[in-house]
């Protein structure tokens, strides 16, 4: 479930409300349209009992991650949605997680101007995403080798929860629910930081940098594009980056694209250098072609937010047959599917396809640890499919995605 945002336009103040996920936000009243930029996570505020203002309080922050959580061992892979919100400061009194609150209530974006402390975030990341996936039951059991373990992220980002002190107790701003009492802090009070410069948010017109066009892209985008100079730009945390990107060209019965992100690259630890070599190396019952020696080899990765079986599935179908499709300088055309899941994700996926797209996990699974790639090349493939009723299909790969699911993707 996602949790709603409000927003105001930073160009005539209407209140927006926006998705966790969305980046680029469309005012339905002024109609300008503008990305936002950050350096981090998206950092919320719980609203107040009573619609209080909680300007001037101490925060508490939750770390929230919400994603897949997958596990790769000898039994196979597994794989979890995880949706989990873990208090990130061990101070005594504070809900461990805030459970379903956030996705009950409309939040807001920490204001530099509120003049709130934060307590600062102790609990480091890692270790949240590690119990996350104890309670998912992600874990290696009895003397078990890890091979992998990966977060695919739908959103990672930061909720706070505000602070009252009164009555000599500590009390949850939301509920109103008393927390503790002060004297059980023994003398050593709840400090905080002040808003630091970094978790600024900016709002950045969406103007195309190499010619001024306007750019196109829906809320929850990762990539726009530009249909006057057919350039496409990632939104990342320095702003705009353009991007190499390539399209299958379709034909009339061609009714979406569909976005990969093709990564290309050497695996010395497997000494996979040409599509020929992983062939071989994941001892595919096919004979590997004369030209697949001089061919690179890529791993495919879907680059919107799928369920975590088709998310496998359609990687290994395109990355299996890569040598089926001859894309061509992308271009902008209708029905583009936007770009969901970014680049610096399905980074994050690497391995995992690798390992799914093995037809022998043992000659795989065991060197998935010293898996480093080299000599990286990211692309953008956009590749064509047909509509065949309930499902969309890829007819060069056979890729085939339930129009459901990727319904379902986009607010997963
Ligand atoms: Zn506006
Ligand atoms: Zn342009």
């Amino acid at each position: 479930m996602d949790i709603r945002v409000e927003q105001g336009c930073p160009q005539c103040g209407a209140q927006v409300v926006l998705n966790e996920t969305d980046q680029v936000l469309t005012c339905s009243f002024c109609s300008t349209k503008n990305y936002l930029q950050t350096s981090g996570p998206f950092r919320y505020v719980l609203p107040m009992a009573g619609r209080a203002s909680s300007a001037g309080l101490l925060l508490a922050p939750y770390l929230r991650f919400k994603g897949t959580i997958y596990l790769v061992t000898d039994r196979g892979i597994e794989h979890r949605v995880i949706d989990t919100t873990q208090v990130a400061n061990p101070a005594p009194g504070l809900p461990p997680s805030l459970g379903l609150r956030p996705q009950a209530m409309q939040l807001s974006r920490i204001d530099p101007e509120a003049g709130n402390r934060f307590l600062l975030q102790t609990i480091k990341a890692g270790a949240i995403l590690e119990k996350a996936a104890a309670i998912g039951n992600l874990i290696t059991q009895g003397g078990e080798a890890l091979r992998h373990r990966a977060y695919i992220g739908e959103s990672l980002s930061y909720i706070y929860l505000p602070l009252v002190a009164k009555e000599h107790g500590l009390y949850d701003g939301v509920t109103d629910g008393r927390l503790l009492n002060l004297d059980a802090l023994d003398g050593h009070p709840l400090q905080g930081k002040r808003f630091d410069e970094a978790w600024q948010v900016r709002f950045l017109a969406t103007l195309c940098p190499q010619c001024g066009a306007g750019l196109d892209g829906a809320g929850d985008c990762r990539v726009m594009t530009c249909a006057n100079c057919q350039s496409a730009w990632a939104i990342g945390p320095e702003g705009l980056s353009q991007i190499d990107w390539r399209l299958q060209p379709g034909n009339v019965n061609t009714s979406l694209y569909l976005p990969f992100w093709k990564i290309t690259a050497h695996i010395p630890a497997l000494s996979i250098y040409s599509f020929a070599d992983f062939v071989e190396r994941a001892n595919h019952p096919f004979l590997p072609r004369p030209q697949w020696r001089e061919r690179a080899m890529s791993l495919w990765i879907p680059a919107v937010k799928l369920r975590p079986k088709i998310f496998l599935q359609a990687g290994r179908q395109a990355t299996l047959s890569q040598w089926l499709v001859q894309p061509e300088e992308g271009r902008t055309t209708p029905n583009l599917f936007p770009v969901t899941l970014p680049a610096s994700e399905a980074r994050q996926a690497v391995k995992l396809m690798l390992a799914a797209a093995t037809a022998s996990p043992k000659r795989i699974f065991p060197y998935l640890p010293q898996v480093q790639l080299t000599e990286v090349v990211t692309q953008l493939v956009y590749l064509p499919c047909v509509d065949k009723g309930h499902d969309w299909v890829q007819p060069e790969t056979g890729v085939t995605i339930a129009k459901n699911i990727l319904r379902f993707g986009r607010s997963l």
